[in-house]
């Protein structure tokens, strides 16, 4: 709306959540080779992954899914679980720039805005160090730590 283009590309994730799962594993992990995590709770188990760069679409590949699952069974080979069916894997988008590093700071353009986004793939874990951030930019005091490298324009 303020026509100021910023670099983005989407990166989606797949995920899928068992509800009932048999002996379920009782510690969340990520599985490094396979790149991808599995979370249980309760009964539930959920898997997911994959940074799939492909455009802006809602596109699902079901093949990304499988690979996710391979992952798993490979590291929990007793784990009861099937192949999601395709039309119930989950996809989301991450908005992700070229450096991997959010935008966070003001426009030289408008005083009155601050920008804060594109934390790809760390958006919940980084949110509240964001917000400090924004308040700090927004009440005009110095930044708690130094933001040079989250700066909207760096990018030209
Ligand atoms: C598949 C998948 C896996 C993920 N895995 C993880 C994970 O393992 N760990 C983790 O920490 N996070 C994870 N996330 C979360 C992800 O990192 C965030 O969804 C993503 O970074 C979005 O954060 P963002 O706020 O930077 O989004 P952006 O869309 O870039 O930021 C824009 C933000 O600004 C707000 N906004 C827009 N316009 C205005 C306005 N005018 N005024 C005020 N606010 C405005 C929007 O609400 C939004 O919050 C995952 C997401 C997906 C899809």
């Amino acid at each position: 709306m303020v026509g100021i283009k910023l670099l983005l590309q989407p990166g989606k994730g797949y995920s899928y959540t068992y509800n009932d799962v048999p002996k379920n594993i009782k510690h969340p992990a990520i599985l490094v080779d396979g790149r991808c995590a599995i979370t249980p709770w309760g009964k539930e188990l959920r898997i997911g992954g994959t940074m799939e760069f492909s455009g802006l679409n809602n596109k699902v590949l079901p093949q990304r899914m499988k690979g996710i699952y391979n992952s798993v069974k490979d590291c929990y080979p007793g784990l009861k679980i099937d192949l999601p069916p395709a039309d119930k894997i989950w996809h989301g988008l991450r908005p992700v720039t070229p450096d991997g590093l959010p935008f966070i700071s003001r426009h030289h353009a408008f005083k009155n805005l601050v920008i804060a986004g594109g934390h790809a793939m760390l958006g919940i874990s980084q949110g509240t160090g964001t917000g400090k951030i924004v308040s700090e930019l927004i009440q005009n005091t110095t930044t708690c730590i130094d933001i040079s490298a989250f700066k909207v324009e760096r990018f030209g």
